[in-house]
């Protein structure tokens, strides 16, 4: 049984089959992916050209397991998840078109149509296995799962299959490698691997001197209250800061791959500290309707001494607490969330208002909405991506937003980026939101510009 199961996913994988529980999990199938793929190549302006087309491949090691150990209802659970974190994590990093794909099995793929680097591409990567390693909650219990990822570029006038073909090798091998996650397939070679580029653990010790060389960078992404009017009479509400990693050889790195780079090597609490510090020095001389969102991870909840520490940091920068707001995930609830009950009750009482981050993108556990002291239910991109095309996803919004509102919460809406979106969730009653359509997070001098402009103007 196991061999079968292990010689379909097998077969799937090399693309052979489609993968039939796609659609269970919310994903395409790989004959979907491999169709898409095709296009890219065939569209691609010099199809000579190496660099622009990536791709990876992520096995679950021992998956079979969870279905035993859990049931089957509890492992296509868990792979449900699974498939809504990459989602999740592949549209907040990625800018141009990509698609993941359910591979069979305990497998997925990732691939991508847009110059990357290695580098970039490897910390893609790390920071995927980064997320579906966190601990997943099934009916039958919490799962834990162990990711291997083989990773790949194309090479110049390389087709699909033989990329699928040289990914699934290299997969195969890396499942057997212990302690090391990924595996770039080595190119040309028929199905080695390669070693990493620069590793993981040389970041993790780059990241240890990055705070104090001042390469760790905040910009801000502006927030707008809905108006009755067209787009451009949305006044500005405030900013949600954003981190970024100018490394000096690496170049740009986005956020969730710093936080995961911070989380392994235990330095989370340093450099929360270091950017709510930062952005509230930088946010001191805003204009005073200007609110400004501070993003608080899982580990900065853990610690008693949080609310303390960021009180302080608070009061030392002058900026009022009462025009600030932590943007606390589901994630950062599932350590304690009675002590993070607390922990908001205390931020509240001083003022600052809490915001449920991502709500939508995971599981939700709607005892959370009943027992925390909350501001704003903040949506996440998943919920309105189709809100202009499919009716059940307005459906969905508009019971999320009744349901804010009898709960006295104020919905802002994340990643608007069509007027059509936008003038949906205006009508269903969200109150804030923030997208490309108005604006790209920008660098702290450009905000104070576009603060001092709202200010002045309408
Ligand atoms: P998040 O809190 O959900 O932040 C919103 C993310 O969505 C940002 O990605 C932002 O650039 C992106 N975004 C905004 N509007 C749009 C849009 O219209 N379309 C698309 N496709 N994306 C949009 P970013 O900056 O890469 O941050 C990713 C995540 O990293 C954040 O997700 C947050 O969880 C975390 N993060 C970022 N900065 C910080 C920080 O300073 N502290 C902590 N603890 N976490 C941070
Ligand atoms: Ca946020
Ligand atoms: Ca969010």
């Amino acid at each position: 049984m196991q061999n079968a199961n292990q010689e379909f996913s097998d077969e799937v994988s090399r693309g052979l089959r489609p993968g039939l529980t796609g659609r269970l999990i919310g994903l395409p199938g790989m004959e979907t992916a491999r169709a898409r793929i095709a296009e890219w190549i065939a569209e691609a302006a010099s199809p000579a050209h190496t660099g622009d087309l990536h791709m990876m491949l992520l096995g679950l090691r021992r998956f079979d397991t969870v279905n035993l150990a859990y049931g089957a209802v509890s492992g296509d659970g868990a792979l449900a998840e699974v498939a809504a974190r990459l989602q999740h994590c592949a549209a907040s990093e990625l800018e141009d078109p990509s698609i993941v794909a359910h591979a069979g099995g305990g497998k997925f793929m990732l691939a991508a149509s847009e110059p990357c680097s290695r580098e970039r591409w490897q910390l893609i990567a790390e920071q995927l296995a980064d997320v579906v390693s966190r601990p997943i909650v099934v009916p039958a219990g919490v799962v834990r799962l162990s990711p291997r990822i083989a990773l790949l570029r194309r090479q110049p006038r390389e087709a699909v299959d033989a990329m699928l073909d040289r990914l699934s090798r290299a997969l195969d091998r890396a499942q057997e490698l212990r302690g090391q996650r990924l595996a770039w397939a080595e190119e040309g070679g028929k199905g080695g691997v390669a070693p990493p580029g620069r590793s993981a653990a040389q970041l993790e010790a780059d990241l240890l001197g990055a705070i104090d060389r001042d390469e760790i960078g905040i910009l801000f992404q502006p927030q707008f209250a809905l108006s009755g009017g067209g787009v451009e009479d949305d006044r500005l509400m405030g900013a949600e800061a954003l981190a970024r990693w100018d490394h000096p050889e690496v170049g740009r790195i986005g956020a969730r791959a710093l936080f995961s780079i911070a989380e392994r090597t235990d330095h989370l609490a340093p450099l929360s500290r270091h950017i709510a510090g930062r952005a509230l020095t930088l946010a001191q001389g805003w204009p005073d309707h200007v609110r400004l969102s501070l993003n608080v991870t899982p580990t900065d909840l853990a610690f008693g001494s949080y609310v303390q520490q960021l009180l302080d940091l608070v009061r030392e920068s002058g900026f009022p607490p009462r025009r600030l707001t932590l943007e606390v995930t589901e994630q950062a609830l599932l350590h304690d969330v009675e002590q993070a009950a607390e922990m908001m009750a205390e931020f509240s009482a001083a003022g600052i208002r809490i915001a449920l981050d991502d709500f939508g993108a995971g599981f939700c556990n709607f005892r959370y909405l009943k027992i925390l002291p909350l501001h704003y239910l903040k949506l996440d991109r998943s919920m309105v991506d189709g809100i202009a095309t499919d009716r059940r996803d307005l459906a969905v919004l508009r019971a999320i937003v009744a349901m804010a509102g009898a709960l006295d919460l104020q919905v802002i809406v994340e990643g608007v980026e069509s007027e059509a979106q936008r003038a949906l969730i205006a009508a269903e009653g969200c109150t804030f939101y923030q997208g490309f359509l108005r604006a790209q997070p920008m660098s702290a001098e450009r905000f104070l510009a576009v603060a001092q402009t709202s200010a002045s103007g309408a």
